[in-house]
């Protein structure tokens, strides 16, 4: 069997969670969206659900697969309906959804709902991306109110740079929050991973944890205490010396200046593993660290044994998780965390 493998370590999920929780205060939306940042929605969501006040997803098909999985709490929607239909499943599987724009209003005016809604109300608070600005979100709140077919509404917003503790922004962005929400009733949810970590400010009703979950720090420059839970592994599945001034892969990116011992990896791009990672980018073998040599190829990468003669054939070897940082890898390739664990694939995922 192919050794490439996702392990998921629930139990580090778990103390993650509660870690997120505790820092922040009040409830904690688990965020599982796309596919739990591509971990396993519904194994995530059964292994929190014993101590998750509520899960928040992208959409309805997301919020579906975890009802259908008989998860039975709370599930916000993070983008809300897109259209009105939508909202009788919202109404049927008793979900949340956020209202970010005035269609949607329309759309919970045009139905008819055979019970009431629950929903969050994102304002504008700076990011310029979903929601009512400040000065709209009362009149908002007040046609949402007058439908009469909405029993809660609670307030949230969203951070552009919560993981940069030097920027301003944030306490702008808080502030602008509260003065659009002074004296309307109901919850309130600001901080996202970052923002529960760094700006206490942030932390009110619901906290909405994502990638903290996962291990992956948002803020890596500080130990917070979280633990990796996804390892990204494989194998050596065969081992070659090749001479100095021998090319090795495609392109001939990587050029031997000495003899060289290349062990070659099951894993390779389209298993997530990016192609973009550069020479010397760290692989640990056999829990030694050592680098990827040559370019990364769709089924096969290959990383350097000239110094570890004790590695060959079945040889174990991490490209990401316990002992090599998903940050280090992300920095690396000029992305974050969540872009690669979302694009793992193809792999065996092992749930421990
Ligand atoms: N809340 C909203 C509205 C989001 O879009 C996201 C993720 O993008 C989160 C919370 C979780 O963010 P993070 O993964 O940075 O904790």
């Amino acid at each position: 069997m192919r050794p490439a493998r996702a392990l998921i370590d629930l139990e580090a999920l778990r103390h993650n969670y509660r870690l997120a929780r505790s820092r922040h205060g009040g409830r904690a939306f688990a965020v599982v969206k796309a596919n739990a940042y591509g971990h396993g929605a519904v194994e995530c969501a059964r292994a929190l659900a014993a101590e998750a006040d509520g899960f928040a997803v992208a959409f309805l098909d997301e919020a579906l697969q975890l009802r259908a999985a008989g998860i039975t709490h709370p599930i916000l929607l993070l983008e809300g309906v897109f259209d009105a239909a939508e909202l009788d499943e919202v109404v049927r599987h008793q979900l949340w959804t956020v209202v970010h724009h005035d269609p949607q209003i329309e759309m919970i005016e045009s139905r008819a709902l055979s019970a009431p809604l629950h929903v969050w109300l994102k304002v504008n608070s700076g990011m310029n991306r979903a929601g009512f600005l400040p000065d709209r979100v009362r009149g908002a709140w007040q046609r949402l109110n007058d439908t009469g077919k909405v029993s809660d509404i609670a307030l949230m917003t969203h951070f552009a740079r919560a993981d940069e503790p030097d920027v301003a922004t944030t306490a702008e962005q808080i502030a602008a929050f509260d003065a659009g929400t002074r004296d309307l009733p109901g919850l309130r949810s600001l901080a996202n991973s970052s923002a529960i970590l760094g700006w206490p400010d942030a932390h009110r009703d619901w906290g909405r944890p994502g990638i903290l979950l996962y291990g992956a720090d948002p803020m890596p420059e500080e130990n917070h205490g979280l633990l990796p839970v996804m390892t990204l592994e494989s194998q050596i599945m065969a081992v070659r010396d090749i001479p100095a001034g021998a090319v090795l892969g495609y392109g001939g990116r990587f050029v031997a200046e000495v003899p060289t011992r290349v062990g070659l990896v099951a894993m390779g791009y389209a298993d997530g593993y990016p192609r973009s990672a550069p020479e010397g980018t760290p692989v640990a073998v056999d829990g030694k660290l050592t680098r990827l040599i040559g370019r990364v190829s769709m089924d096969m990468m290959t990383v350097d044994l000239t110094d570890l003669p004790d590695a060959g054939i079945g040889s174990r070897v991490e490209l990401w998780g316990r002992q090599i940082s998903i940050n280090r890898i992300a920095a690396g390739v000029g992305t974050i965390s969540y872009e690669l664990l979302c694009n793992v694939k193809r792999v065996r995922f092992e749930y421990l």
